[in-house]
């Protein structure tokens, strides 16, 4: 039997981080458990009754839950402040069920336009196959968003900070316009990490995770999460995730549960050296500008001082030039990794306009300020003074 410490008093993120949702087997292991296991076994006939019927809480089939990942699930509600949540295979196994799983042919989706490039994919291809209906707007915008509600809207989507410009949605402001629309608010709240941004206190409906980024944090596997009401859960997503085959491995919630133990001591870090790199290449004379949500010149400091409680780990800035200045300071770096992950105790940098975000056209690309000179900057958890002399050195052969 699993022994869980239900009557415990609630903590702080920190150490709900740490203990929250754990469950112990009869050997009462220390660290959580990995149950590689395709299934389960019942006592009697009746008792596999019951557990089909609801009426019995264990488990039926790993597709559908499993220890580890239920532990995973458990500890990410207690730090979103969720009544319920289901772990998938990836962030985007997450985004797809959240949307598939409430929309039908006949409905409408208000979407942010700077999303996600696979994000993107999903809900201006899959949707529109489906007979869903989208339409994108400036996620800045608030007239826009509004002037988009048809009568069929359900739902609107957004990412704030955005990849990979980081711009800031006001996630109170279009959570009202969803709601008087009779439309729910999903946030992919990627970027922000759940210790610096919580979309449901600011009205959000469903909040989705790539735990490949920060949760992880350590660049060994994908997974996603997707946390909402325990009626929104019942009504669309737990049927869809049981039949539809999203399951997190149970593997991977076990690394994901030792990667949120230590996310807010990494983040905490992480975004503490963006700040300073962040003001250093606003100095810096081959550096045109900088955008970063702990700066008071980021356009929409105003939002993120009521929206967030922490700057990113995340920095975008743009070379004076273009592709062959952005070039020569990606070729230049020494310590810094090229690589389009993020989240990572690795610093990483990536050209967005040549990778992650090549198959938009350049007249998307304008609009997002995906300029040929812009770099997108991960913060690790390296020694700040290795990070920034790395970036000097790099700076200084362009
Ligand atoms: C990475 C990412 C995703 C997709 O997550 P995967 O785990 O790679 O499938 C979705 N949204 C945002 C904002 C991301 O950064």
């Amino acid at each position: 039997m699993l022994k869980t410490n239900e009557s415990r008093k609630s903590w702080r993120p920190a150490t709900e981080l740490v203990h929250g949702g754990t469950m112990r087997s009869n050997f009462g292991e220390v660290s959580e458990a990995i149950f590689l296991t395709q299934g389960y076994v019942y006592d009697s006939a009746e008792q596999a009754e019951a557990r089909f019927k609801g009426e019995d809480p264990g488990f039926i089939y790993s597709r559908y839950s499993n220890p580890t990942t239920r532990m995973f699930e458990e500890r990410m509600m207690l730090l979103e402040g969720a009544e319920d949540a289901r772990s998938t295979a990836s962030g985007m196994a997450a985004v797809a069920s959240a949307l598939q799983c409430q929309l039908q042919a006949g409905d409408h989706i208000v979407s942010a336009r700077a999303l996600f490039g696979s994000c993107r994919y999903v809900v201006e291809t899959v949707l529109s196959r489906m007979g869903v209906a989208s339409t994108f707007v400036d996620g800045r915008n608030l007239d826009e968003w509004q002037a988009a509600v048809r009568p069929n809207t359900k739902v609107f989507f957004m990412e704030t900070p955005t990849n990979p410009t980081l711009e800031i949605v006001d996630i109170a402001a279009v959570a009202e316009i969803a709601h008087a629309a009779g439309a729910r608010l999903v946030v992919d709240n990627v970027f922000a990490t759940p210790l610096f941004q919580r979309p449901m206190e600011l009205g959000a409906d469903i909040v989705i995770y790539s735990a490949t980024k920060h949760i992880d944090g350590q660049g060994r596997c994908l997974g996603g999460i997707v946390l909402s009401s325990k009626d929104w859960i019942e009504e669309y997503l737990h049927d869809y995730h049981r039949h539809t085959g999203p399951a997190m491995s149970p593997f991977n919630a076990w690394a994901l549960l030792k990667g949120v133990e230590t996310m807010p001591l990494r983040v905490d870090r992480a975004t503490a050296s963006a700040g300073r790199i962040a003001d250093t290449l606003a100095e810096h004379p081959k550096v045109a500008r900088v955008i970063y949500p702990g700066r008071a010149d980021h356009p929409d400091a105003a939002v993120v001082s009521r929206q967030m409680t922490g700057g990113s780990t995340l920095i975008a800035f743009e070379l004076k030039g273009g592709k062959r200045e952005a070039f020569a300071f990606a070729n230049g770096l020494d310590l810094i990794l090229l690589t389009n992950n993020l989240g990572d105790t690795r610093t990483l940098t990536t050209h967005p306009a040549t990778t992650t975000h090549k198959n938009l056209s350049q007249d998307a690309r304008d609009q997002l300020g995906i300029s040929d000179g812009l770099m997108r900057l991960s913060v690790g958890i390296e020694h700040v003074d290795d990070l920034l002399e790395d970036l000097d050195r790099a700076l200084s052969g362009v």
